[in-house]
C-alpha cells in the first residue's frame, strides 16, 4: 500500500494520491458495512497484455466489446434499484481497446450521481489517448487506476495529462510478484462453504461482477463461460449462482445474496491457489487455472 501510494505521488502527484487513499477507505468501510455494494462491468473481454492465469479469464476470451446500450440498459434497471453504489468499476479485458470508452462514462455518471466512477487500465494505451479522453475523464469525474505490471508505459506522459486535464490517477498494488492464482476443481468436488469462507471474496465484496443484467460475487463465476468455451469444459453456472437485476424488488436481496456461498464456489480449490507469482505472459495451458 504504501509502495504503491509513494509511486503515485511520484508519478501523478499528491492530489491524485489523496483523492485515491480517501475514496479507498471510504469504498472499503462502505462495502465492508454489507449495506452497500460496488460492481465491476467488463466493457472489453480482450486484453492486449494477457496475463498469466488471469482471474477474468481475458487471454481466452474472443475479442468482443459490450454495446452502450446494454450498459445504459443495465445502469437505468440498477439505478432504480439503488443509486447508492459504492464504486463502478470499468475493466476487462483492457476497457481501452473499447472505440465508444467516453460512452460509458457519460452514462454511468448519468444514473449514479455520487458512485466513485473507475477505469481500470494496464496503461499500455493511456499515453496514446486523444484529449477527448482526458476531457471526458474530467467531466465525468472518473478515476483511471493503472493496474501495475512490469510493462513499459509512459509515465511522463500521462502524468501530463492528469495534471492538465485534472483527472486522478494511481497505481495499483504492484503485479510484478504479486500474481495470484485462483485454482479451480474441474470436478467440482470441492466444498462450497469452506470455498466461500476461504476465498473472502463474498467479505470484501471487492470483485462483484454484473454480467449481462446478472450480478455475481466474483469474476471466476461471472466470465467462466471463456474458460468452458476454451478447454470445452462444463464448470457449470445456475441460477443459483447469481442473481437478476430484472427479477428482484431491492436492493436486500441482492445484499443478501453477495454474503452467502452458492453452488459454483464448489469448483473452488483455495489448497491448491497460488499468491505472490510473477507475472508472465499466459501460455493459455489450463494449469494456470487449476
Ligand atoms: S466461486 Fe466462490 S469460492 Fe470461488 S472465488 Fe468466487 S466466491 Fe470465492
Amino acid at each position: 500500500m504504501l509502495k504503491m501510494m509513494l509511486k503515485t505521488i511520484v508519478n501523478f502527484g499528491l492530489y491524485s494520491t489523496l483523492v485515491r487513499f480517501f475514496w479507498g477507505l471510504k469504498t472499503t468501510y462502505l462495502r465492508r458495512s454489507k449495506r452497500y455494494f460496488q460492481i465491476e462491468v467488463h466493457i472489453t473481454e480482450h486484453c492486449n497484455l494477457k496475463c498469466r492465469g488471469c482471474s477474468h479469464f481475458s487471454p481466452l476470451a474472443d475479442e468482443v466489446i459490450l454495446a452502450p446500450e446494454s450498459f445504459e440498459h443495465d445502469c437505468a434497471r440498477l439505478a432504480k434499484i439503488t443509486t447508492k453504489l459504492v464504486t463502478i468499476k470499468l475493466l476487462g479485458g483492457e476497457p481501452l481497446l473499447h472505440p465508444q470508452l467516453a460512452g460509458f462514462f457519460e452514462i454511468a455518471r448519468k444514473y449514479f450521481k455520487t458512485t466513485v466512477i473507475q477505469l481500470t487500465t494496464n496503461g499500455i494505451l493511456l499515453s496514446r489517448q486523444p484529449d477527448s479522453f482526458w476531457t471526458a475523464c474530467h467531466k465525468y469525474k472518473i478515476y483511471v487506476e493503472i493496474s501495475d505490471y512490469p510493462v513499459n508505459i509512459d509515465v511522463k506522459a500521462i502524468s501530463a495529462k492528469c495534471k492538465k486535464y485534472r483527472v486522478c490517477v494511481g497505481y495499483t498494488v504492484s503485479k510484478e510478484n504479486g500474481m495470484n492464482k485462483m485454482a479451480m476443481d474441474l470436478e467440482g468436488a470441492q466444498d462450497p462453504e469452506i470455498n466461500f469462507a476461504l476465498c473472502g471474496l463474498g467479505y470484501s465484496g471487492g470483485c462483484v461482477t454484473l454480467r449481462d443484467g446478472k450480478i455475481y460475487v466474483c469474476p471466476t463465476a461471472g466470465h467462466i463461460q471463456f474458460f468452458n468455451k476454451y478447454f470445452n469444459k462444463d464448470l457449470r453456472i445456475t441460477e443459483k449462482d447469481y442473481i437478476d437485476i430484472y427479477k428482484i424488488k431491492n436492493k436486500n436481496e441482492i445484499l443478501d445474496f453477495l454474503h452467502k456461498p452458492f453452488p459454483f464456489c464448489r469448483y473452488c480449490k483455495p489448497s491448491a491457489s497460488l499468491n505472490g507469482l510473477s507475472w508472465e505472459v499466459s501460455r493459455k495451458k489450463v494449469s494456470e487455472w487449476t
